[in-house]
C-alpha cells in the first residue's frame, strides 16, 4: 500500500539531505545529478553560487572567520527561496504523479517554505518538516461507533446515507460498516435506495442475507427517497439502531444524480452523509468528493481499495479539497477489511 509515494519521498529526502542545499566541491554523486540537471538549472545554480560567493567575499573583508572552517561549509547556511523552489519542483512532480491534488501541493509548499527558507537543510529534519506539512492537511475523524452510540442516547435510529459513483465499492463498504456496527452490538438495517442500476437490489440483498440484517427495498424505478423513508419507519417500529442507505451512482447524468442525492438527503435527513471514493482513481475521486460535498455537505469520506493503491495521495487530496475527514480506508474485499483512518498511520505508511 502506498509503496510508490513512500519510495519517491524517501528518495527526495535522501537526495536533499546529501545535497545540503548547495553544491559541495568534488562529490561522486555530482556526476549522476549533473545528468539530471537541465542546462537552465545549471545556469541558475551557477548564478546562485556566484551570488553567494560574492556575498561571502564581502563578508570576508568585514568579518574575521575562524580559519579552521572550510570555505565551502559556509555555503550550507542558507536555503534561499530560489533554491527552495528548485528542490520543491522535484517534490511537486512526485506528489502530482502520486495523486496529490494541486491545491494540497500548494498548501504543502507554503508550509514547507515557511519552515525551510533561511535555514540549512543540514540543520532541519526534512522528513519531519514534510510529515508536519502533510499532517496539517489531514483531519482525524471522531470515533465512529462512539459518535453513533452517543447520538442514540438522544434519538434513534441513527441514519447514514452513502453516496458515490458506481463501482466505487459502495455496496461492499455498506456491508463492511454493517458488520462493524453489529460487532459493536448495534442493530442494523439496510435500505436499497439505488433503484436505478440493474441488479443493485439483488447485490445488496446478498450482503444483507450473509450478514443476517433486514433489507428494506422497493421495485426498480421507485422513488429512492421513499425507500429511505420506509427503512427509517421500519427501524423505528422494530427498534433498530442504525439505518444504512445505499444510493444510486450513475455517472452518465451527473445533474439528475445530484438532484436525486439531494432529495434523499432532504427527505431522510441522515445523521451522517458519507462519500465513497476509490483510492486508486486519484483526481477523479477528489473531483467527485468535491461535487458530492457541494451537493449534500458531507460528514466524511471512505476511500475503498487502499489495499491496491500504490500511490497514496488520494486521501491527502480528498481531505484537503473537501475539508472533511476520511473516516475509513477499505483495505480488501472481506467484511473485516475496513480500517479506521488515522493521520499517523498514513504518515507511517508513507515512511516519513
Ligand atoms: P458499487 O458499485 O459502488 O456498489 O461497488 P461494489 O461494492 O460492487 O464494489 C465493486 C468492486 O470493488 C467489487 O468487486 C468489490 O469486491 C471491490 N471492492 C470494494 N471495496 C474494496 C476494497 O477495499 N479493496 C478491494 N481490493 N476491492 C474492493
Amino acid at each position: 500500500m502506498f509503496g510508490k509515494l513512500k519510495e519517491k519521498l524517501k528518495g527526495w529526502i535522501k537526495k536533499n539531505k546529501e545535497d545540503e542545499g548547495v553544491a559541495k566541491p568534488k562529490e561522486k554523486k555530482k556526476s549522476k545529478e549533473k545528468k539530471k540537471d537541465t542546462r537552465k538549472t545549471k545556469e541558475k545554480k551557477r548564478k546562485e553560487q556566484k551570488k553567494e560567493i560574492e556575498t561571502l567575499q564581502n563578508e570576508e573583508t568585514s568579518k574575521e572567520e575562524p580559519e579552521k572552517k572550510s570555505f565551502f561549509s559556509r555555503f550550507k547556511k542558507n536555503l534561499t527561496e530560489e533554491k527552495f523552489d528548485e528542490i520543491f519542483d522535484e517534490l511537486e512532480m512526485i506528489l502530482l504523479q502520486n495523486n496529490v491534488a494541486v491545491k494540497a501541493i500548494e498548501s504543502i509548499k507554503n508550509s514547507l517554505k515557511e519552515n525551510l527558507v533561511g535555514k540549512s537543510l543540514n540543520e532541519v529534519d526534512l522528513s519531519k518538516e514534510l510529515e508536519n506539512s502533510i499532517k496539517e492537511l489531514l483531519i482525524d475523524p471522531e470515533d465512529f461507533t462512539k459518535t453513533i452510540k452517543n447520538s442514540l442516547k438522544e434519538s434513534s435510529p441513527f441514519v447514514i446515507m452513502f453516496a458515490g459513483i458506481n463501482g466505487s465499492g459502495k455496496t461492499t463498504t455498506i456491508a463492511k460498516v454493517a458488520n462493524l456496527l453489529k460487532k459493536s452490538k448495534l442493530s442494523v438495517c439496510l435500505a436499497a435506495a439505488d433503484t436505478f442500476r440493474a441488479a443493485s437490489i439483488e447485490q445488496i440483498q446478498q450482503h444483507a442475507d450473509k450478514l443476517n440484517v433486514p433489507l428494506i427495498k422497493k421495485d426498480y424505478g421507485a422513488d429512492p427517497a421513499s425507500v429511505g423513508f420506509d427503512a427509517i419507519a421500519y427501524a423505528k417500529k422494530n427498534k433498530i439502531d442504525v439505518v444504512l442507505i445505499d444510493t444510486a451512482g450513475r455517472m452518465q447524468n451527473k445533474d439528475s444524480l445530484m438532484r436525486e442525492i439531494e432529495k434523499i438527503a432532504r427527505v431522510n435527513n441522515p445523521n451522517m452523509k458519507i462519500f465513497l471514493g476509490e483510492s486508486i482513481t486519484g483526481n477523479d475521486a477528489t473531483e467527485q468528493a468535491k461535487t458530492f460535498n457541494e451537493a449534500i455537505d458531507l460528514t466524511g469520506i471512505i476511500l475503498s481499495k487502499a489495499d491496491v493503491d500504490e500511490k497514496g495521495g488520494t486521501a491527502i487530496s480528498v481531505s484537503n479539497v473537501t475539508g472533511k475527514p476520511i473516516l475509513f480506508l477499505g483495505t480488501g474485499q472481506k467484511y473485516d477489511d475496513l480500517e479506521p483512518f488515522n493521520k499517523d498511520k498514513l504518515i507511517e505508511k508513507l515512511g516519513l
